[in-house]
């Protein structure tokens, strides 16, 4: 079942894109990004917790269709420091998944809500009964399938190696003994401490960010000498700051994003319809492109 998106990001790995705008969700940015769920304000707007109307998750499975419906919005949770994918722009978050959940909102007939969490705490949101689903440039892995389902995955993405210009790092075993920022929680931050022995480097110290942008500071600054990070995001960091950092062309990992939803969710059939469709009528591709950089 994911063969279809896979078939659809090979042939088109620069590719989706889409006209829509990305961002009239009603938005929570008020919070800081990497501020954990117990103490994102976000929780005061509307979104996350307390609200009745929205803390409706008795159940583990999550919200209903009906109960959504009848509610009248669905809600996002992510972490808006990750480019293309969700970020930042003004007031509003944009980006790729906010896109594709717009489009899925609106074949719901729903409004998008986004809260704006730190990616670790997403699918403990999740599980809390906080947001309806997780949109996060999350990869699919063995692990988070304990805890969450996955939509079909609709991009394919890897793991890449940030460095400062002038580095003498050329490949992942040159990592050995090195100090490696990743994002907390994340698939690079699994891949350098090799938690589960997949990975035939040795990083000296991984050291632990919330955003992807400060470790790439601190790639810049050398305070460390590498960023393993999400080769789309590592374009971006790159594209800002060109003369100072650049991605190495090695792919540490294969990974797959989908979308996340409560275990048992009756969503997930749903959402799933839904790509398929969005993929069909070329939306996904028309999103994509119009976020990912020309290469
Ligand atoms: N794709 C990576 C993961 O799933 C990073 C996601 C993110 O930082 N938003 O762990």
């Amino acid at each position: 079942m994911k063969k279809r998106f896979l078939a659809l990001a090979l042939a088109a790995m620069t590719a989706f894109s889409m006209a829509a705008c990305g961002s009239s969700a009603s938005s929570e940015t008020s919070s800081d990004a990497a501020a954990d769920t117990s103490t994102d304000a976000s929780a005061s707007t509307d979104t996350a917790s307390s609200d009745t109307s929205t803390d409706a998750s008795a159940s583990s499975s999550g919200r209903t269709l009906d109960e959504i419906k009848a509610d009248g919005k669905i809600i996002m949770v992510t972490n808006a420091e990750f480019e293309p994918f969700e970020y930042k722009d003004g007031d509003d978050i944009v980006g790729i998944d906010v896109d594709i959940a717009k489009a899925i909102a609106d074949e719901l007939g729903v409004e998008l809500e986004i809260s704006d969490i730190a990616f670790a705490s997403c699918i403990p949101a999740l599980q809390a009964g906080k947001a309806d689903f997780i949109a996060a440039g999350m990869s699919i892995t063995e692990e988070r399938k304990k805890n969450v389902d996955f939509t079909d995955n609709y991009f394919n993405a890897s793991q890449a190696i940030i460095v400062p210009v002038d580095s003498d790092i050329a490949s992942r075993t040159d990592l050995n003994g090195k100090t490696v920022g990743v994002q907390t929680g994340t698939t690079g931050d699994s891949y350098c401490t090799n938690e589960d022995g997949s990975s035939d480097i040795s990083v000296g110290e991984v050291k632990r960010y919330e955003k992807a942008v400060d470790a790439a500071q601190d790639v810049i600054s050398g305070r460390i000498d590498a960023e393993v990070i999400d080769n789309f995001v590592a374009d971006k960091l790159v594209e800002k700051n060109p003369d100072k950092i650049k991605k190495l062309d090695e792919a540490l990992t294969e990974e797959q994003y989908a979308m996340a939803l409560p275990k048992g969710s009756e969503l997930t059939a749903k959402f799933n319809e839904i790509l398929k469709s969005l993929q069909d009528s070329g939306k996904l591709d028309e999103i994509e492109s119009k976020y990912l950089s020309a290469e």
